[in-house]
């Protein structure tokens, strides 16, 4: 069976720079995952014979190898189908224990993913009250807002690691230690971060952790959510399915035993290689501010704090449509969800950080890995400076973008 090579992941044309919306399986977890797809298909939950028993060590290796990665136990993984389900199961599992308790208070930023935003919606209309903190303008959540916003009666604080639109840092370690004295739980839902920012997420006074495979080169539909003990005691989650009992009976159905060794795979992987990653991702980055400088860019976060790997910027006076149409043939880049009267698209995030309109219609999303390679930046900045100027003949537009795109 074919394995995609990094030849095949870079098709002749334009260069993948949207690796925050998703990324490409790296070819051994494939081969991991292809290894429990054909041969070793058995049910994890069959104890009777050897095609079961194999299947439970693919998961149970799995579940040390995503442990290793935050410093948590094998017994304090649950599997999910990504991060969206597991910040579902953290906010929305925790209400029971919530209103037995009477603790009806929850704590989180305006700039979370939509898949923590809309569960604490969820839970405003079940008598909970919501704190929603405003990020600084360079979009990262001051901690100081999070212990002013703190009650007696605060069952939960939720705040991303890593924002997925701007790439920006969010201060964790300094969020957990405001809570060292406080009994509220910590959710930090880790999408972005995991496997590439380790440090942050190995502190133990975090009791959740949201994770998505298709963001560390294993496949979509599989992650997981860390249920970490503090002085003994799991998190008083309350599962949102009813079934089989699989996952300590909070996740229950058939392990899908492919994508969880996958996701053991990439997981190991990223604990082995995210320095080498990291630095391949910081030199991509700076290329890419250097090259980009002529355009006069504006950055849409603070630099100092986003990640090695993605980056927001805006253009003066270009929209996000216009650009990322005009690059298309160099390089597959995404809006950074432009805001205007007219769009359904607009950015919580950006608009959050209170950017004037003009910034908001332009902002652009790159984002790469350390598998990328380089756009043609020539091209890129022609295609970019060519907005407006009148159409080329079809034979002249192709010589001018297609050639360079290519070389
Ligand atoms: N949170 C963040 C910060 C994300 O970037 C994403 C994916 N865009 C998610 C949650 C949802 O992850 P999944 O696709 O695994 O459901």
């Amino acid at each position: 069976m074919p394995v995609l090579s990094e030849g095949m992941f870079h098709p002749p044309m334009a260069v993948y720079l949207d690796c925050a919306a998703t990324g490409p399986v790296d070819p051994r977890v494939q081969r991991e995952v292809i290894t429990y797809l054909g041969v070793e298909f058995g049910n994890a939950g069959s104890r009777h014979h050897g095609f079961g028993s194999r299947a439970r060590s693919a998961v149970e290796r799995a579940r040390v190898q995503v442990a290793a990665v935050v410093s948590a136990t094998r017994g304090e993984i649950i599997f999910t189908s990504g991060a969206t389900e597991s910040n579902n199961l953290a906010l929305l599992g925790l209400a029971e224990h919530g209103a037995r308790t009477g603790r009806f208070h929850l704590v989180s930023s305006r700039i979370e993913h939509k898949s923590v935003l809309e569960p604490l919606q969820a839970l405003s209309g079940r008598g909970f009250e919501v704190t929603l903190v405003a990020p600084e303008p360079g979009g990262w959540v001051h901690p100081r807002a999070i212990r002013d916003a703190l009650r007696d009666n605060t069952l939960l604080v939720s705040v991303m690691q890593v924002n997925n639109e701007t790439g920006v840092i969010q201060p964790i370690r300094e969020i957990a230690r405001l809570l060292e004295n406080h009994p509220a739980y910590l959710h930090v839902d880790a999408a972005q971060g995991f496997g590439k920012e380790i440090a942050s997420l190995r502190n133990r006074r975090i009791d959740l952790i949201s994770i998505s495979g298709h963001k560390i080169y294993a496949p979509k539909g599989i992650g997981a959510l860390v249920t970490r003990r503090r002085n003994g005691q799991r998190p008083p989650l309350t599962p949102l399915m009813h079934g089989g009992g699989q996952e300590l009976g909070l996740r229950p159905g058939t392990l899908p035993v492919p994508l969880i060794a996958g996701l053991g795979k990439a997981s190991e992987l990223a604990l082995a290689e995210h320095q080498e990653r990291n630095t391949v991702c910081r030199r991509f980055k700076e290329i890419l501010l250097r090259k980009l400088r002529t355009l006069k860019p504006v950055f849409n976060g603070d630099l100092d704090r986003t990640v090695p790997q993605i980056v927001n910027l805006s253009l003066p006076g270009i929209s996000s449509e216009e650009a990322i149409e005009a690059v298309s043939q160099v390089a597959a880049i995404s809006n950074g969800s432009a805001c205007t009267s007219t769009s359904d698209s607009c950015s919580h995030v950006l608009s959050a950080q209170k950017l004037d309109e003009a910034r908001m219609e332009g902002a652009l999303r790159l984002s790469w890995c350390h598998l990328s390679r380089q756009p043609d930046w020539n091209a890129f900045i022609q295609a970019v400076e060519g907005i407006g100027e009148p159409a080329l003949p079809e034979s002249s537009t192709a010589v001018g973008i297609g050639q360079a795109g290519a070389a």
